[in-house]
């Protein structure tokens, strides 16, 4: 595995854990490009569903990738992609995606396509890239390596309040026992709690933590 040319910060955690607004406070404050691989993962879902191909078929969705044309780029701070030439960011948290993502995101074929298209990311911009298996398999090498979790009734709270139907428990046993790529807690990453602290807190401490790794921490403005 070739070494990433930028810097990545690896965020992995539970769903509703609010991996997205502490990425996105950290990388603002380092100056990174943010990279939600969940929503890469939704994304594929979301097509597989348009396109009615049975998710639960690994078999169908592995061809299915086969004629799917994936393209990434960045806006200013933020990654975005397009499917088949479509941006599918609205449909991402639709009840229906939520429910089928765990599934689809088994596949191995949709894991080698993202994983690879995540890799090569690395080579534009430093990153926060936040996922599931982002410091066990994308990025393995990377020093800087946080995991963000809280307990159960604070995440389907979290949920609740953002007025969507999310299985979380469901989707972090699926994430967590799956053969490809599961959820775990990388030896080396930093493990924080989204119950106990703020996003505030939650970025010092992770800055206290990327410092000792060695990483230059930009003057705050
Ligand atoms: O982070 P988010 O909850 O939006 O992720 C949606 C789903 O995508 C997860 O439940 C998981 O099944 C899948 N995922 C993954 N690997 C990643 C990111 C997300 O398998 N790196």
């Amino acid at each position: 595995m070739s070494f990433p040319l930028h810097p990545v910060i690896a965020l992995d955690g539970t769903a509703a854990s609010g991996k997205s607004t502490f990425a996105r406070a950290l990388a603002r404050r380092l100056a990174f490009v943010y990279v939600n691989t969940g929503a890469m993962y939704r994304g594929v879902t979301w097509y597989l569903l348009e396109k009615e191909i049975p998710v639960q078929d690994e078999a169908v969705v592995a061809q299915a990738m086969k004629e799917m044309k994936l393209e990434t780029r960045f806006r200013p701070g933020e990654f975005t992609f397009l499917i088949d030439g479509i941006d599918p960011q609205r449909h991402l948290r639709e009840g229906r995606v939520n429910q089928a993502v765990s599934a689809v995101s088994q596949v191995a074929e949709v894991r080698h396509l993202l994983v690879a298209e995540q890799r090569l990311l690395a080579d534009l911009s430093p990153l926060v890239m936040e996922g599931r298996d982002i410091g066990t398999v994308v990025f393995p090498e990377t020093p800087y390596k946080l995991f963000l979790d809280a307990d159960v009734e604070v995440r389907a709270a979290r949920r609740s309040h953002q007025g969507e139907t999310d299985m979380i428990r469901q989707r972090d046993i699926l994430d967590s026992q799956r053969r490809n790529s599961p959820l775990t807690l990388a030896p080396d990453a930093l493990s924080l709690d989204s119950g106990q602290d703020s996003v505030d807190t939650l970025v010092e401490k992770a800055l206290v933590h990327l410092a000792a790794k060695g990483l230059e921490i930009p003057v705050a403005s």
